[in-house]
């Protein structure tokens, strides 16, 4: 029998999921086509900002799927035929596909604010990080001095947990580059007038005054207008500052827009009751318009979904319809702190951090078998700098002593 040609185009949580789910059924030939060669791990993203290991956030494609029944090519999906059943990349390269699966993630968006694409900071790919960090050392190498304020901007997950984690890093970095009694701000900048919106109100306020705790300023209800090379106008008031984050703005991805899918009022891409934007295009994880997309245990939920449909379907079963489940969700605000939101369960502080790294295993497990799943968490210890003071720093706190 023919075997169907499953196009999947998108290496992230939804992506990787439905070929890991498919790649054992010899009915299906799987090629998964993704822009990068890593699959990123978002939620310890910040850690990696903040010292943390590079091996705690990326995971090679080709690790994951090595021994296992998938084409792995790299290319950035631009134009979709629906006649010829191709997808066409950046750089004109065209797969064919009976069923295509679409996960693309979102992408930043600045809403056209002054100077921030050019001049701010992100968080959301290792690249990112990587000019974020060498900023950071750069200044205390080449003036000896650190910016007087950091400001991130948004008040949202990824916003809460880089601001929780940054004062900590930042005493370290300065310490190792031995510089001492700089007082440096740390602020957090958020145009609702309370962080964490998509969560109960109780919570945000718990998290506020952790983060008030650590000495964040919080600014809350006013919005960023601007960014020069020396401050951020926030409400019309100037914030003097090198380093501004900019974590709060996210849009779908271009592509579906550019290629002619139906675009719901919240941007997301408009998919029946089995995911399927169209007949055998199924579209997945943040792109999709469900209850809790924008979720990685909603994308993962996504990908098997999708998967166990087209096992279905090819046992001459009737696929069977999406049902949202509510992720769990947890907050880490600095080192061994961390809330943990399901209905009306809170747990916050230590017992909270403790889960979310029970979490982050069995979301490694996703994707590695539980030894890999297992290393891979162990990751989550130590730090990884490429700055040479520090490294000197370290190597002589490390040192043996006789
Ligand atoms: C910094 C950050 C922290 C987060 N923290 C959490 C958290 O703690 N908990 C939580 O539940 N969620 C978190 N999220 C959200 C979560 O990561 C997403 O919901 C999840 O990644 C969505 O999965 P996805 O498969 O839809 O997209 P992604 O995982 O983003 O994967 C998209 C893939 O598509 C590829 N791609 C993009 N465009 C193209 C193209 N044109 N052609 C080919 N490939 C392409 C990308 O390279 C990527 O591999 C966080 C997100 C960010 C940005």
């Amino acid at each position: 029998m023919a075997k169907d040609k499953v196009l999947i185009v998108g290496g992230g949580f939804a992506g990787v999921k439905a070929a890991l789910e498919l790649e054992a059924d010899d009915r299906f030939e799987i090629t998964l086509l993704s822009s990068e060669d890593t699959f990123r791990y978002y939620p310890t993203l910040y850690h990696v900002a903040t010292g943390g290991r590079r091996a705690n956030a990326i995971i090679p494609l080709r690790s994951i799927f090595e021994g296992k029944n998938v084409k792995l090519h790299q290319g950035k999906a631009e134009k979709l035929d629906r006649q010829e059943k191709t997808i066409t990349t950046t750089a004109a390269e065209v797969y064919s596909y009976d069923v295509l699966i679409m996960a693309l993630g979102e992408v930043t968006n600045y809403f056209n604010i002054p100077g921030l694409k050019d001049l701010s900071y992100g968080v959301k790919s290792i690249e990112d990080i990587e000019r974020f960090k060498a900023h950071l050392h750069e200044q205390l190498v080449s003036d000896h001095k650190p910016d007087l304020n950091y400001v991130i901007v948004g008040g949202g997950p990824t916003g809460v947990e880089l601001a929780g984690a940054l004062p900590d890093y930042m005493h370290k970095l300065m310490q190792l580059h031995n510089i001492k009694d700089r007082q440096i701000h740390i602020d957090l900048v958020e145009a609702s007038p309370r962080l964490l919106s998509r969560l109960p109100k109780d919570v945000s306020r718990v998290v506020q005054r952790r983060l008030e705790h650590k000495g964040i300023k919080l600014f809350l209800g006013q919005a960023v207008q601007g960014e020069t090379a020396n401050e951020l106008m926030v409400n019309g008031k100037p914030i003097q500052s090198h380093t501004v984050v900019w974590t709060a703005g996210m849009a779908n991805n271009p592509f579906y827009s550019n290629n002619g899918f139906i675009i719901t009022p919240n941007h997301k891409v408009a998919t029946d009751i089995f995911l399927q934007a169209e007949n055998n295009i199924f579209v997945l994880g943040d792109n999709a318009n469900t209850p809790f997309s924008g979720m990685a245990q909603t994308a993962v939920l996504d990908g098997e979904f999708v998967a166990a449909n087209l096992k279905r379907r090819k046992d001459g079963k009737m696929m069977k319809s999406y049902r949202a489940h509510l992720p769990t969700t947890v907050i880490p605000v600095g080192e061994g702190w961390a809330a943990v939101v399901r209905r009306h369960l809170r747990i916050y502080g230590l017992l909270g951090w403790s889960l979310r790294q029970m979490a982050d295993t069995v979301a490694f497990h996703n994707y590695e078998p539980w030894i890999q799943a297992g290393r891979q968490w162990l990751t989550y210890y130590g730090s990884e700098e490429t700055c040479q003071t520090c490294l000197e720093s370290l190597a002589v706190r490390h040192a043996p002593t006789d």
